[in-house]
């Protein structure tokens, strides 16, 4: 059925949509909804709100404690809601309910941190060299921001951007994905009952060619916070060409996960399965590469195996359920495409590498042995349920296997030796090396990728910095005259 109808969220009303598009059900590759599809007039209606809101009206009068109240009242009205806003996720992009439940409930302390940390972020007064003059340093709201995300995990990806945007001041025009929006629109109900005034927070999705385009290069936005493909962040680093709007990015990778003979076999192999299996791997920091120590290479891959064929495949919407399918037929052609690809050139099937039968975009949990590596599976991230595995016999050899690629997201390292943990951690080029644990994130924490995976960071104190930039003032405290005024002082 396709009768529920969601609405873009524009200067604090719900708007009719003049065009709309289905969206699919994953599960089963039906139509379940119509979305709206903003046009560039949507998108400039909403830039202007947003920027009226920056200038005048009740945002701008308001204390940053005030503004950090509402965050926290949005926070905990998201985790009120997680149950509903978890069970939209999981019927429009397929994502397990038990993740989408518990990462959802989450969110909430996203906002909370940064409600928490909206009138703790404080200018300077800096011991200016001159003594008849004053310095402070003001930090302001860098200005309109547009956050642009993917379908995974929306409300999560969103929350790093609005959290810290908003707690600095800033007005927001949110761009959900075109795939899976359902969440983002309902969370905009949310916004509304916090009591954001009209105009700080729009929420909106649309196609990336017309809607993300108009957004990313719109003249009255200063910052980009964008989170999706390489490709695509290479199109809004040109878009922003135009406004010159200051930008971060958080893109894909092909995080590697370094396993030693020394380490604690069985808690690795589920780390191993937590970081390629779990959202049925499409997350940004999947384990996608296993580097094994050969000797204990077969051992390890046994054990995996019989991990990988245990996982519960079906209905995300039921708790018992593991994996559940991906998001989007796209993707599923894609994964097929490069595993195929890939076992032409020489890789070794140890299981998977089919689709489980009946409706929806399945795919079985796959690993492929990569031999020498020189494999399209061990380079392009596939964003799927697909592990590549390579042998090393040398912590240098592993280091290097692990830095052979443009990405630089994130790591694991499993080893009882903490020496070669600290070595490990530090010669890795990654924004995030976990060791011997897998996948843990948290809103006190930093989060970015190095190379082709990104520039700047999300999460952690310093993200609300990168919403702000900083005014100078310098005031004279003498009574003298200005001395001579061709010098410069
Ligand atoms: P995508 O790059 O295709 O789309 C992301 C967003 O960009 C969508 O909202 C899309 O509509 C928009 N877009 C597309 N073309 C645009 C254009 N020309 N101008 C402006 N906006 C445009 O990504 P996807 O397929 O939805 O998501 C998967 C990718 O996201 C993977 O590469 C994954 O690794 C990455 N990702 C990264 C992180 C991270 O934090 N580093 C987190 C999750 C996902």
């Amino acid at each position: 059925m396709t009768d529920a109808l969601f609405r873009n969220f524009i200067d604090g009303r719900f708007d009719e949509p003049s065009a709309t598009f289905d969206s699919i059900d994953p599960s089963t590759g039906a139509p379940w909804a119509r979305m709206p599809a903003a046009s560039e007039a949507d998108v400039d209606r909403a830039v202007e709100a947003a920027h009226r809101a920056l200038r005048s009206g009740p945002w701008t009068a308001m204390t940053a404690t005030a503004r950090g109240k509402l965050l926290v009242k949005l926070g905990d009205l998201v985790a009120a809601d997680a149950g509903r806003l978890a069970e939209l996720e999981t019927r429009d992009t397929g994502k397990i309910i038990r993740e989408t439940r518990a990462q959802i409930a989450y969110v909430g302390d996203y906002y909370r941190y940064y409600g928490g940390l909206a009138d703790k972020h404080e200018g300077a007064h800096v011991p200016i060299d001159k003594a008849d003059l004053d310095v402070t340093i003001r930090r302001e709201p860098i200005g309109v921001v547009a956050a642009v995300v993917p379908w995974n995990s929306q409300l999560f990806l969103s929350a790093v951007k609005l959290g810290p945007a908003l707690a600095a001041g800033c007005t927001v025009v949110l761009k959900a994905s075109e795939d899976g929006p359902a969440p983002l629109l309902a969370f905009a109900e949310l916004v509304q009952q916090a009591g954001f005034p009209e105009g700080t927070v729009n929420i909106l999705t649309g196609f990336g060619q017309d809607c993300g385009c108009r957004l990313t290069s719109h003249p009255l936005v200063s910052r980009v916070a964008f989170t999706g493909g390489p490709s695509t962040a290479r199109a809004i680093v040109r878009n922003t060409a135009e406004n010159l709007a200051y930008t971060t990015l958080e893109l894909g990778g092909k995080s590697p996960v370094v396993v030693f003979a020394d380490a604690d076999l069985d808690s690795a192999a589920n780390a191993v399965v937590a970081g390629i299996f779990a959202a049925t791997g499409q997350s940004c920091v999947a384990g996608s590469r296993l580097l094994v120590e050969g000797s204990v290479k077969d051992e390890f891959l046994a054990r995996l195996k019989l991990k990988a064929e245990a996982i519960r495949i079906g209905d995300p919407q039921d708790p018992a359920t593991e994996m559940g399918p991906l998001a989007t037929q796209r993707q599923r052609d894609w994964i097929e495409k490069i595993v195929a690809e890939s076992l032409a050139k020489g890789g070794t099937l140890i299981t998977g590498g089919t689709r489980p039968g009946g409706p929806g975009f399945y795919y079985a949990p796959t690993i492929i042995d990569a031999g020498d590596g020189n494999l399209a599976c061990v380079r392009e991230e596939l964003f799927g349920p697909v592990l590549s595995v390579l042998a090393f016999d040398s912590e240098a050899q592993a280091l290097a296997l692990a830095n052979d690629t443009p990405f630089g997201l994130a790591s694991g390292v499993f080893t009882s030796n903490l020496g070669k943990a600290h070595r490990m951690a530090r010669d890795i080029h990654a924004g995030v090396v976990w060791v011997n644990t897998y996948r843990a994130v948290s809103p006190l924490v930093p989060f970015g990728g190095y190379g082709h995976s990104g520039l700047g960071r999300e999460g952690g104190l310093d993200a609300i910095r990168d919403y702000t930039r900083s005014k100078s003032v310098w005031i004279k405290t003498s009574d003298e005259p200005i001395p001579d005024p061709f010098v410069m002082r």
